[in-house]
Order: C-alpha cells, then sequence, then structure tokens
C-alpha cells in the first residue's frame, strides 16, 4: 500500500511522509523534531519506522527540524549538494572552514570511526540540546558529517557509540547523508525518487515524482512559475501536490514589505492561485485522482480562494475519483491518503 500524509504545508513549516512498500520516508522536515513526532502519531504513523529524510530546499520552513529528527532516529538525509552547502552556511554563518577543508576532515573522521568500532558511548541527546539548537542556530564549531551510504531500509534506530559531537558542537552533523541530482532518478528503500529543478531563490531547489507500487505522486511547492521541464514531470500521476501560495490582490495589498512581495511575486519566488489554475486549467493533464494545494500564505491566501481558483480551472473534472480537491494545511495534518 502507498500511503502519502501531508503533515504540515506552509511558510511555518512542511513535513510530509510517504510510505511505499515496506519503505518510508520524510519529504522535508520544517516542524520542530517534538512537533513532527506529534503529529506523525495524531495521523497514525510511527517516527521511529522512518528510513530516511528527503529535502527539497534548505529554507527554514523546510529543514528546522532536520539535524535534531535526523539524530533521534539515526536516518540517513538525502539533498542535493547544495542544498546541504546552504543548510550548513545558515546553521554555521561563522564558519571559516573552505569545502574542501571541510570535506577532508570528514574524511578523516569516518576513516578514524571505521578504525575504531568499539567506540565509547556518550551521553544520550535530550530535549534542551534540540530547544537550543531550535531557538539559536548560531554556532561556529566546525562541522563533520559521515558521507558514507548507509541502506536505508535498514535503519539503526538509537545509534550511538560513535563519535557523534553534540547539536551545540556541531548543529550540522548528521548520522549520514547521500547526494542526488536533479534529473537523476534514485530508489530510497521501495520507492524511487524523481527530483526537478524549480525555479526558486534557494541554492538547488528541487521539486520530486515519487513512486512507489505503481503510484505516482507529484511533488511541486515553492516555484515562482512552472516551467516547461516542470510540466513535463507534473504528468500521469495519481497525485498532484501543487503550490497555491498567495491572492495575487491580497499580497498587493496585504501587510508584506514591498521587497518581500516582490520576492514573492518573482520567477523564483511562490506560486499563486491564478498560477496554479493556470497550470490545471492549461497544462495538467487531469489524471491524478487527488489535487492537493498546498503552501497556501496565512496573511496572504484564503483557503476559499484557492479551492474556488482551482475548481474552476478543473472545469468539472473534480469528482470523487479523479480530481478530488483537498487542501494542506500548516496547523494540522491532512488525512492519509492511500492507494
Ligand atoms: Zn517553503
Ligand atoms: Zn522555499
Amino acid at each position: 500500500m502507498v500511503r502519502f500524509t501531508v503533515l504540515a504545508s506552509g511558510s511555518k513549516g512542511n513535513c510530509t511522509v510517504l510510505s511505499g512498500g515496506r519503505t518510508r520516508i520524510l519529504v522535508d522536515a520544517g516542524l520542530s523534531c517534538r512537533e513532527l513526532f506529534r503529529r506523525m502519531k495524531l495521523a497514525g504513523e510511527e517516527p521511529a519506522t522512518l528510513n530516511a529524510i528527503v529535502i527539497t530546499h534548505e529554507h527554514q520552513d523546510h529543514v528546522n527540524g532536520l539535524a535534531v529528527t535526523a539524530r533521534k532516529l539515526g536516518i540517513p538525509v538525502y539533498f542535493t549538494e547544495g542544498t546541504h552547502r546552504a543548510w550548513m552556511r545558515w546553521l554555521q554563518p561563522r564558519r571559516q572552514m573552505s569545502y574542501a577543508q571541510w570535506l577532508e576532515m570528514v574524511r578523516k573522521q569516518a576513516a578514524e570511526r571505521r578504525a575504531e568500532p568499539e567506540s565509547t558511548t556518550e551521553a544520550a541527546e535530550n530535549d534542551p540540546d534540540e530547544a537550543d539548537l531550535e531557538n539559536s542556530v548560531q554556532s561556529a564549531a566546525p562541522a563533520s558529517s559521515d558521507p558514507a551510504p548507509v541502506s536505508a531500509v535498514d535503519p539503526a534506530p538509537d545509534p550511538s557509540g560513535d563519535h557523534r559531537p553534540t547539536l551545540k558542537d556541531d548543529p550540522t552533523w548528521l548520522p549520514a547523508f547521500e547526494y542526488f541530482q536533479a534529473g537523476q532518478p534514485f530508489s530510497i528503500g521501495d520507492i524511487c525518487l524523481n527530483p526537478f529543478t524549480i525555479p526558486h531563490d534557494a541554492a538547488d531547489p528541487v521539486g520530486f515524482v515519487l513512486s512507489s507500487e505503481g503510484v505516482r505522486l507529484g511533488f511541486a511547492t515553492d516555484l515562482g512559475y512552472i516551467p516547461p521541464n516542470v510540466r513535463e514531470q507534473l504528468r500521469d500521476l495519481d497525485l498532484l501536490l501543487l503550490e497555491s501560495n498567495h491572492d495575487l490582490e491580497m499580497l498587493r495589498d496585504g501587510p508584506y514589505p514591498w521587497s518581500v512581495k516582490q520576492r514573492v511575486l518573482s520567477r523564483v519566488g511562490h506560486l499563486s492561485n491564478d498560477a496554479a489554475s493556470e497550470f490545471l486549467a492549461a497544462h495538467y493533464d487531469g489524471q491524478a485522482a487527488y489535487v492537493i494545494l498546498g503552501h497556501l500564505s496565512e496573511n496572504n491566501n484564503l483557503p476559499e480562494l484557492a479551492r474556488v481558483a482551482a475548481e474552476r480551472a478543473l472545469l468539472g473534472r473534480a469528482s470523487l475519483l479523479a480530481n478530488r480537491l483537498l487542501l494542506a494545511a500548516q496547523h494540522e495534518p491532512l488525512s492519509a491518503i492511500s492507494f
């Protein structure tokens, strides 16, 4: 069975769980670890069964709980190299080390770890650390991580006994990570991921088509417009999660400073209700059982405006069997969708 649960969607945090076959992944970790676990349980998902975390881009609403969650669960994180580097810069703006120096240090540390498999244990990570990280992400400590690939379908639930630094010492340390590139599909256990480049003001942002057991799910939020490469990807889907960020008039007349309005409206900002509707009306193939509108702005949109625009665009194609329209919310999980 394939199950898709949006735990949160919007500028205060994005997080989705996808189960396919024996594999369960988190797409983005934009909630605090505590809130993420709470919502997973609310939605009937067990955090300890997650196999990996996949990150679309480094904006805070997509990575807020990343380090704590990955550490707690001892699972690998998948991102592009550009996103990983930008994430580390965000956590450690005063880092003095060059990337080449850092990589060298990581390799050395990994070699040391391999040389001493029976290492000493250290104090378990606890919540004060988490609070520290989430309240303040400032640290000048050098980074380290283990780039060695791990089996994503066989996670260690509580890794301890290696030389992992505390969150305070190194907020960028992860149990393991892997890089992917846009345009190059890869698998995590029973889930196949096809990342594609999206136009957004982040280092190397991606959307995904995720597939498992023959079910295809498209994931496209945080994009300034829908270029042809994205249109091409969003075909033959069973589920489409599409950004419907703002109503143009509400944004123009709303509280944001002009510079922020310009950023949101730009080609690397966010999709308006109109832009999402234009895609649904003119380019979408109408194949998906579910169309979920996501990343709605709380200041510059109303759920009803987004819904009405999309309904109009779907021209009556919405029904119980096809193009069922749902809205993902910021503050509560959307009911799980199963195939
Ligand atoms: Zn976002
Ligand atoms: Zn973003």
